[in-house]
């Protein structure tokens, strides 16, 4: 027995096609992000994030790497979309995000490879990166629950959100997983290009939380909640303990965290002196214990044999 995803009931009550109009009606004058580029991408117009139209895919299948509680036994149902609306200079999937690798694709095949993770024993359906594509996605997921999918969707972001925007995923979203990537604006400016980044993430993550709550998991699997990540790097460009200080202090001490140390230098990264390594394992640990001080131990992070 699975427990039912909200957008069920959306989609029964008739507010589910309410909102896939609303969604793409941005789109004539795109505001999907905080960067409001405004051009009309139902006619093709392209903004920061290179996107008109159509969907962009560049691979689906189940994925074991990710979080424990997403990952469970059957793996977690990735969707990878192509290209991003924030473009860090040292973007860790920039063939993707940057370079645009993927296919051109209809939300009836978005809806069938949904179906076909489910089939394969899947436990979600994980967006990567969907900010730019919203409405063309919640379309698909519309497409894909009359064949019967059952899933709860993680909506697997940047971070780099538009409030308004995440309000429309009320009753469609089960598992909000935004990045927290920044603590103030001058390192999101210099290498996001986007100064308000920490500003309209922290009003996207309240806006998540007040949705769905701290992470429920169920027999070990996640079925609705915010996660967030936070990934660590070197010489604390990130500026870990004002978001994790903003985790605990306006979220929530129970919030599911994963403090990632996978970061390595990659794309632009080498243009800049302080990006050029990874952390080491002291700056890892140094952030790890930051959140324990503050009160955060939820997560795979704190169960690793080194904390
Ligand atoms: S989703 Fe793309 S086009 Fe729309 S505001 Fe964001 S970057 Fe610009």
């Amino acid at each position: 027995m699975f427990m039912r995803p909200t957008y069920l009931d959306s989609y029964e009550h008739g507010e589910l096609n309410e909102k896939i109009d609303k969604l793409y009606s941005i789109l004539e004058s795109c505001e999907l992000c905080p960067r409001k580029c405004r051009v009309d991408r139902l006619r093709g117009e392209k903004g920061t994030c290179r996107s008109g139209r159509n969907l962009i895919v560049s691979s689906f299948g189940p994925h074991f790497g990710e979080e424990d509680p997403l990952v469970g036994r059957g793996g977690s149902g990735t969707i990878f979309l192509t290209n991003c609306n924030l473009l860090c200079v040292y973007c860790q999937n920039y063939e993707i995000s940057h370079l645009g690798l993927g296919t051109p694709v209809s939300g009836e095949e978005v809806a069938d490879y949904m179906i076909n993770l489910q089939k394969r024993g899947c436990h979600n359906i994980n967006f990567v990166t969907p900010t730019h594509f919203t409405p063309q996605l919640v379309k698909a997921v519309e497409i894909a629950i009359p064949k019967g999918l059952h899933l709860p969707i993680v909506w697997n972001c940047g971070g780099y959100e538009n409030v308004e925007t995440i309000k429309l995923l009320d009753g469609i979203i089960d598992i909000y997983m935004p990045d927290i990537k920044y603590g103030s604006a001058g390192p999101a400016e210099k290498y996001s290009n986007a100064p308000d980044y920490f500003e309209r993430c922290k009003e996207a993550v309240r806006e998540m939380h007040r949705q769905v709550g701290d992470l429920t998991i169920e027999k070990g699997i996640a079925t609705r909640g915010l996660l967030i990540r936070h990934l660590v790097l070197p010489n604390n460009v990130a500026e870990s303990k004002t978001v994790l200080k903003f985790i605990a202090e306006e979220i929530s001490k129970n919030t599911y965290i994963n403090i990632m140390d996978q970061y390595r230098p990659v794309h632009r990264a080498y243009e800049y002196e302080e990006l050029r390594r990874r952390p080491s394992f002291e700056e890892y640990g140094m952030v790890v214990d930051l959140a324990k001080e503050l009160g955060l131990e939820r997560g795979e992070t704190f169960r690793h044999a080194f904390c």
